[in-house]
């Protein structure tokens, strides 16, 4: 089963992921977790990566889809994926598809998470994340610990209001479009309201999938 979960930065994606991996039984592609460690290990792809990312601008098409065909190829995903923020060009989902074709896949869903930029401000302006397993919390400070794995909370770079800013800026410009690019052709492409709480959200988006309770 392979999944894709779509939306503004700080729609809940990456939280949501993490859930509905582990009740679909299929492992989580984070293409901005990807790329953050790469960054953090210092290697070729985190230092091409990690301008782009500080300042909030999409890292470009090829580097995405080299890291993606890389990753589904692994045995891990042979039983699909919950990808989350994989696409965010309509190139990017040209290439996707691509990929999934070579490899006689193909894409279940598409989960488009829906909601307001004042939200999202609130949001990222206020989140902290574990620097090793990359968990968000809110309302938590950055030094605390992690719940899940020790790590220590970190603002992210790219949490600043000028990036986020920029962030929203490219969403409309670049990664909206996407939208009406699965609408026409094709795959089951549902809106999930993703306000409210963390299990309400769930539950939405279970259900968008046609597995609701
Ligand atoms: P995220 O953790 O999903 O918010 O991603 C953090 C950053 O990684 C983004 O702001 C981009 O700079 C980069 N990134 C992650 N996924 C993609 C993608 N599919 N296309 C381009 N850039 C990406």
């Amino acid at each position: 089963m392979n999944i894709l979960l779509f939306g503004k930065p700080g729609a809940g994606k990456g939280t949501q992921a993490t859930i509905l991996a582990e009740s679909l039984g299929v492992p989580t592609l984070a293409t901005g977790d990807v790329l953050r460690n790469a960054t953090r290990e210092g290697t070729t792809l985190g230092k091409k990566a990690k301008e782009f990312m500080d300042r909030g601008d999409l890292v470009p098409d090829d580097v995405i889809l080299g890291i993606v065909g890389e990753a589904l190829a692994r045995p891990e995903y042979a039983r699909g994926a919950i990808l989350d923020g994989v696409v965010r060009t309509v190139p990017q989902a040209e290439g996707l598809e691509r990929v999934f074709k070579q490899m006689r896949r193909k894409l279940d869903a598409v989960l488009a998470f829906d909601i307001d930029n004042d939200e999202i401000v609130r949001r990222l302006s206020t989140r902290t994340v574990c620097n090793n397993c990359q968990t968000p919390y809110m309302g938590r400070e950055p030094g605390e610990k992690c719940e899940k794995c020790g790590g220590t909370l970190m603002r992210r770079k790219d949490d600043e209001p000028a990036a986020i800013r920029n962030r929203l800026s490219v969403y409309e410009s670049q990664t909206a479009p996407v939208f009406d690019w699965y609408k026409k052709n094709g795959t089951s492409l549902k809106t999930v309201k993703a306000i409210g709480s963390v299990a309400e959200v769930t539950r939405r988006a279970l259900e968008a999938l046609g597995r609701g309770r």
